[in-house]
């Protein structure tokens, strides 16, 4: 029988699920990054002064694992530059100053779709990126090889961090998109099977969904228990499927495909009108905001205006995070934008700023208990402590998904999920290092042989 994995309960904070989304004035200006997305950044096809019109492409795929970018407003092309992203890169940017208007760039058609490879090419062409986290590009998640390898494709409807409630408003007030993205996957990918996974804590959205799938086909809707990290792409096939991706496989590989509710209703959106990703519903929410609530915003709005838009803040904010307290990444100022991926912008006060002081460790086993992967913190704490690197390989920090349920459970506070980012580093550059090494001594190897070889 099917059990579940271990993982945490915190409190939902979702004070914002009944709000649908309000459309917020366009700022003055917006500043587009061009590596919204894993993988090779965009290009840069404007320049200074180039006037452009929301949905016009200004960023070309730098390569196959990438996704172009459009102007999410209509207005002039004020700066080409580059800013310091929350990831610690430096990242180049578009700045366009709006005009005000919106305009529409002429060129938005519905794409044609025809066959599996028109399908694959507009969802290309759409910019989609995985909306719920990483910013995967969504058309290399959807090229697959052989389509019997798809067994099923989970709708991601789980959305289990805290406060954030964006997905579950794009659940409810787009339905008929989503359902119609379905049936696209259904139409051109042959999906035999689509499941929604839906947190028992959003029964308005179950009855919808359960009401919308008894007039399709191949569609169910699993109720799935309010925990976190529900929604972690691995936790969420065990409870659906039942399988377990194997270490080093991609879900793929157990059949396997999850789709963020919010890329899904935008993919059949893209299809339907032919607007690339140009606007994000984000949640804006935390103990510092005045006002929290869901609002639609252009694609590279600074935090810092969609903030003083909803009505700024109630307290001087100490953090304020892209994403969920759980594993959202803290800005390092107000001047970020609103990225494809951003689901929620989180502003806190002094009081949920400060951590606890860490105390020593006291062997009680509970960041082991609690977390889904049944991976050891303590022991990868130590071991990074040594710098024993073999020891965190042996010990698999690499499967760690940082869904931060040891540092949460750990009662002495141990910053354990900061601890394995850093050791997770630490093991890559170690592997670089091994992989580089070996690289030289096969060339070294080669060219002595070349040398035998000419004498
Ligand atoms: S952050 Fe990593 S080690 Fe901690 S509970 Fe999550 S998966 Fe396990
Ligand atoms: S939960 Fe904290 S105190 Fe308990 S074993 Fe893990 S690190 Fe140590």
């Amino acid at each position: 029988m099917k059990r579940y994995l271990h993982g945490i309960h915190v409190a939902g904070h979702k004070s914002t699920a009944q709000m649908s989304a309000v459309k917020l004035p366009l700022p003055d200006s917006v500043v587009i990054p061009m590596a919204m997305h894993i993988g090779a950044p965009a290009k840069p096809v404007v320049k200074v002064g180039d006037y452009v019109k929301t949905g016009q492409l200004i960023g070309e795929p730098g390569g196959f694992v990438s996704a172009p970018i459009y102007a999410s407003v209509s207005g002039t092309v004020k700066k080409i530059g580059e800013m310091l992203g929350s990831n610690g890169r430096m990242m180049q940017t578009v700045e366009i100053e709006s005009d005000g208007l919106d305009a529409r760039w002429e060129g938005i058609q519905p794409p044609k779709l025809e066959t599996m490879q028109d399908f694959l090419d507009a969802v290309r062409a759409s910019g989609l990126v995985g909306l719920g986290g990483a910013g995967f590009p969504t058309v290399v998640k959807l090229t697959v090889k052989n389509l019997d390898q798809i067994k099923c494709v989970i709708i991601n409807g789980a959305e289990c961090e805290p406060y954030i409630t964006s997905d579950t408003r794009a659940m409810i007030d787009y339905s008929f998109d989503v359902i119609a993205g379905c049936r696209l996957l259904q139409k051109f990918l042959k999906v035999p099977r689509i499941v929604f996974g839906i947190e028992d804590n959003k029964p308005e959205c179950i009855e919808r969904y359960r009401e919308l799938v008894s007039h399709e086909q191949n569609m169910e809707v699993m109720s799935l228990k309010a925990m976190y990290p529900q929604g972690g792409e691995k936790v969420l096939i065990y409870h659906v499927t039942g399988e377990k991706v194997p270490e080093g496989k991609l879900p793929l590989d157990v059949g396997a495909v999850v789709l963020n509710c919010t890329t899904i209703s935008s993919i059949a959106r893209y299809c339907r009108t032919g607007l690339p990703l140009v606007k994000k519903c984000v949640t804006v929410d935390g103990s510092a905001v005045k006002n929290p609530m869901n609002v639609l915003v252009p694609i590279g709005m600074r935090m810092k205006d969609v903030f003083e838009a909803t009505g700024g803040f109630k307290e001087e904010p100490k953090m304020v995070l892209y994403g969920g307290p759980m594993m959202g990444i803290a800005v390092p100022d107000l001047e970020q934008p609103i990225l494809k991926n951003t689901n929620a912008i989180l502003a806190f006060g002094e009081a949920e700023a400060t951590p606890p002081e860490p105390t020593a460790c006291i062997k009680c086993g509970k960041c082991i208990a609690h977390c889904p992967l049944s991976l050891m913190p303590c022991e990868m704490e130590t071991a990074y402590k040594k710098g024993n690197i073999e020891r965190l390989m042996h010990l698999k920090v690499n499967l760690c998904m940082e869904c931060g349920c040891c540092s949460f459970i750990c009662p002495a506070h141990r910053p354990l999920v900061q601890t394995n980012k850093l050791a997770k580093a630490q093991v890559m550059a170690y592997k670089n290092a091994l992989k580089a090494k070996a690289e030289a001594e096969k060339a070294k190897l080669e060219a002595e042989k070349q040398k035998e070889a000419a004498k």
